[in-house]
């Protein structure tokens, strides 16, 4: 039997002429095979689309900007505790200091002075020794230890970026 024609008109869902709907009914009658499509059909036809709700969407919008509003006043509160147990552990440290500062602002400032000066005379101490180093150290360290050196570093620096941006990226996914 030839269900072909037939086949197409149910599965297509075209519009069909008076006649092809006569030879459809006509075709339906003797083959089982077609009429157990034509009931799926009608069976497909007849199942509607479930629709949400009225106003599913609008309300789903409020609670979501809700919900984000809440975090948002969370991550606000949770920001100002941590920098408020910051300062305080800061200034709890730093007490000593400020104190001497406020007891005697000009030794202080002498202090940090000639700090800074020792400071800066040994940067330049240690820049010159490591630029003589840099000259001599070649000399008796084989190319591989800088090849791996170099490699350790990329690793590293690779493994640091990628740390970056996973902690960055996990907050926005909310
Ligand atoms: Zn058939």
């Amino acid at each position: 039997m030839n269900h072909r024609p037939f086949e197409d008109w149910m599965l297509e869902d075209l519009a069909m002429t008076a006649e092809q709907k006569r030879d459809l009914q006509s075709h339906l009658r003797t083959c089982t095979q077609c009429a157990a499509l034509a009931g799926v059909n009608l069976a497909l036809a007849s199942a509607r689309v479930v629709a949400p709700a009225a106003g599913f969407a609008d309300r789903f919008q409020v609670r979501l900007a809700a919900q984000r509003q809440a975090q948002r006043k969370r991550n606000f509160w949770g920001f100002l505790i941590l920098v408020i147990s910051v300062m305080t552990v800061l200034s709890w440290l730093a007490w000593p200091i400020l104190k001497v500062v406020l007891d005697s602002p000009v030794d202080f400032l002498s202090t940090w002075l000639s700090y800074l000066l020792s400071l800066w005379f040994w940067l330049q101490a240690l820049g010159q020794a490591g630029s003589v180093l840099l000259r001599v150290i070649p000399t008796f360290v084989p190319p591989y230890v800088w090849a791996l050196a170099a490699f350790a570093l990329a690793g590293w620096s690779l493994l640091w970026v990628l740390s970056i941006w996973k902690l960055t990226k996990i907050p926005q996914g909310v």
